[in-house]
């Protein structure tokens, strides 16, 4: 069903009756969450026992399982997985790179998603061979056989210029109040989609060169290495080992292959592809509401993460909150107006694959994909792009979704995403947890995760405002996103704020007011010259 010109207009006019939010529930969701909490247990499940949980792994697999079952647990109905497509799943078995001359010393490394280990040990020569674009092959042409090939630019060491652990004061949030003026550039997409694909060139030219592996510099100092990769569509095989380096280390041994000893490395990784089934899972679970016509509102997280560490900060912890608001919502004992569902998806890492299953499989049709271009990309950068958007009947169901991805930081507030319409009633639910440190509403958007592509349809689709803590400087990807850089109090005042917004959407007079369902943009600056080269 397609809306029409009325349809739109009504829904854009319709202004949500800001209802108060009632401080009895809230009082009941803060001591459900406060007082009698289960945040930390959640997560310490998902990363000290189940681990790092890529996407079709069997950590993931088992993470599928258990949320499954603790939403059940919780009094939740039709807890299930919604399947989807993805691909090959990944893990590593065991992975040891030592440098043997000039001198011997073990090597922080990861092997690279989705890439194949050794096998065995092998022993070879390094060559430093920067490869960014696919004209830089040239280059290196006939002399890589038999080598292990450092693909990256060494650079120079980086000092931290911001302090690693930080908190937002008020100007910092401030900052995010800014409208956000659209931007359309197709000849820049275009040119971006061009480069998407340069790593799968990359290893096609390595295994035809015969290089026996090759080493990318981590794109962070401090010893922090996350091993992230592609390569996991069902039909892509990858030829060359790849393995990700500390930059310290990476850096030392361009430096010595400046020298006149031969510089050589012994790696010896083992990993192993999961092909039985190439469908992902969305976790999906209902508190149901009283009301059938009136339509549901929805909470998200990603479970799945990258194999560094355990996912923690990214994020188990937003899975953790996300499942914590069904336990305290379930545990009210009270029917809301609408339906409360809750998602957790998986293939958010490559490319927000879960939340687009749930818009095609439940939300929208978009236009079919025609450029041959196109339907080769990541989904990430061309499922917004194809117009018309042909609303399916449950379009106009979906009252409000609310996303939790930024790290353990606790909620300072909510992006509006630039609907101005929404603030004042975000405001009035943000107010009773305004000495929790949560009260900015800002008009600018976020982007990054699974609100993202409900926004790019015109659904009320929204993120938080997070303390970023540590996230960026040390968790996000890395080796030590684990348990210990996740703070409690911050998780249960974000399980709390989730619960009271999810419990102020279900039973609101009327929805959230939506934009118009958007069509093409036009181009922004319709007079602009495109390099190519760019
Ligand atoms: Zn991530």
């Amino acid at each position: 069903m397609r809306l029409t010109f009325c349809a739109v207009v009504a829904l854009v006019a319709a202004m949500p009756a800001v209802a108060a939010p009632d401080p009895a529930i809230n009082a009941k969701i803060v001591d459900a969450g406060l007082n009698h909490g289960e945040v930390m247990d959640t997560v310490q499940y998902l990363t000290d026992r189940i681990g790092g949980r890529m996407t079709n792994s069997p950590q993931m697999r088992m993470a599928e399982k258990w949320t499954k079952q603790r939403f059940t647990d919780y009094g939740l109905s039709n807890a299930r997985l919604e399947p989807f497509e993805f691909g090959r799943g990944w893990s590593i078995d065991s992975s040891q790179v030592r440098m043997t001359t000039p001198r011997v010393q073990q090597l922080r490394a990861i092997p690279v998603a989705w890439t194949p280990g050794t096998g065995s040990a092998i022993t070879a020569p390094i060559i430093v061979a920067p490869m960014r674009r696919d004209r830089d092959f040239d280059k290196w042409r006939g002399k890589l056989n038999g080598k292990i090939v450092l693909v990256s630019m060494p650079g120079e060491g980086d000092e931290p210029k911001e302090p690693a652990f930080e908190r937002y004061d008020s100007a910092a949030l401030a900052k995010f109040d800014k409208f956000p003026m659209p931007k359309t550039d197709t000849a820049a997409f275009e040119r971006a989609l061009k480069r998407d694909g340069f790593d799968a060139r990359r290893d096609a030219f390595l295994a035809a060169e015969g290089a026996k592996a090759w080493v990318s510099k981590s794109y962070r100092d401090g010893g922090l290495i996350s091993g992230e990769g592609e390569g996991y569509a069902a039909d892509d095989r990858r030829k060359v080992p790849g393995i990700q380096m500390a930059a310290e280390d990476y850096r030392k041994l361009t430096r010595l292959a400046l020298g006149t000893e031969p510089v050589t490395l012994e790696m010896d990784t083992r990993v192993t592809f999961h092909e039985g089934d190439t469908r992902a899972n969305n976790v999906i679970a209902d508190l149901p509401g009283r009301d059938p016509k009136a339509g549901y509102v929805m909470a998200g997280a990603h479970l799945d993460s990258w194999v560094g560490a355990d996912g923690a900060t990214d994020n188990a912890a937003g899975s953790a909150v996300v499942m914590e608001a069904a336990r305290i919502l379930a545990g009210l004992g009270v029917k809301p107006k609408r339906t409360i569902r809750f998602a957790l998806w998986s293939g958010e890492e490559q490319g927000l694959y879960g939340s687009i299953a749930y818009l095609d499989q439940h939300l929208v049709t978009r236009a079919p994909i025609t450029d041959p271009v196109l339907a080769k990309a990541n989904p990430y950068y061309s499922w917004a792009k194809r117009f018309p958007i042909t609303p399916k009947p449950e379009f106009n169901e979906l009252a409000a979704y609310f996303n939790l991805y930024n790290g353990s930081g606790k909620i300072r507030g909510i992006y509006a995403e630039g609907n101005p319409a929404v603030a004042s009633t975000f405001q009035s639910w943000l107010a009773p947890f305004s000495a929790m440190g949560a009260d900015k509403v800002v008009m600018s958007r976020t982007g990054g995760t699974d609100h993202v592509f409900m926004q790019s349809v015109g659904l009320p689709g929204f993120q938080f405002i997070q303390d970023p803590l540590d996230y960026d400087s040390r968790t996000h990807h890395s080796d030590v996103d684990t348990f210990d850089h996740l703070k409690a109090d911050d998780l249960r005042q974000a399980a709390v704020i989730m619960a009271s917004f999810l419990w102020n959407a279900a039973n609101a007079e009327t929805p959230l007011p939506r934009p118009p369902l958007p069509t093409k943009p036009k181009e922004t600056n319709p007079f602009a010259y495109s390099d190519d080269d760019e």
